[in-house]
C-alpha cells in the first residue's frame, strides 16, 4: 500500500523526521489534517506547512482484540484512538507504550513515530 501522494509527500518526509506537520491556509487560517492540494474550509490553493506541538487529547478510542488480517496478529491487542490535537485536527491513531489499554476519554497524549512494513514513518500517539 503506497501512503504517499503529491499532496501528502512533506507530510510523510517530515514524519521520517520525528516531525508532525499540517497544513494551515495563508487566506483563512484553517488548519486541516489531511493534506490536501486546497484549503477545505476556503478553497485555497496550496496551504502553508506548519510543524505541530503533537500534543492532543483523546476524543475517543477502541481496543482491537480480534486481528483484522493476518498481518495484526502479533499486534493485537492494540488501540486506535480519534486524538483532537492541540492545533485543532483530529487524527485516527495508534496510542502505543506499556500502559495503551489503560487509555481513557479526555487523557493527554502527545505524538510518537513507528516505522510501518511500507517503509514509511506513522505518526502515533502515547499517554503523558
Ligand atoms: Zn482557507
Amino acid at each position: 500500500m503506497n501512503l504517499v501522494n503529491g499532496d501528502s509527500a512533506e507530510y510523510w518526509k517530515s514524519a521520517r523526521e520525528e516531525k508532525l506537520l499540517f497544513q494551515k491556509c495563508s487566506h483563512c487560517g484553517q488548519v486541516q489534517f489531511p493534506p490536501r492540494y486546497h484549503c477545505a474550509a476556503c478553497w485555497q490553493a496550496e496551504p502553508d506547512w506548519i510543524e505541530s506541538s503533537g500534543r492532543g487529547t483523546v476524543e475517543s478510542f477502541t481496543i482491537v482484540r480480534r486481528a483484522p488480517l493476518p498481518a495484526f496478529r502479533d499486534k493485537v491487542p492494540y488501540v486506535v484512538a480519534s486524538v483532537i490535537v492541540e492545533e485543532g485536527p483530529r487524527m485516527i491513531a495508534a496510542i502505543t507504550g506499556d500502559n495503551a489499554l489503560d487509555v481513557k476519554i479526555g487523557d493527554a497524549v502527545t505524538v510518537d513515530f513507528q516505522p510501518t512494513d511500507e517503509g514509511e514513518t506513522l505518526p502515533v500517539f502515547r499517554p503523558l
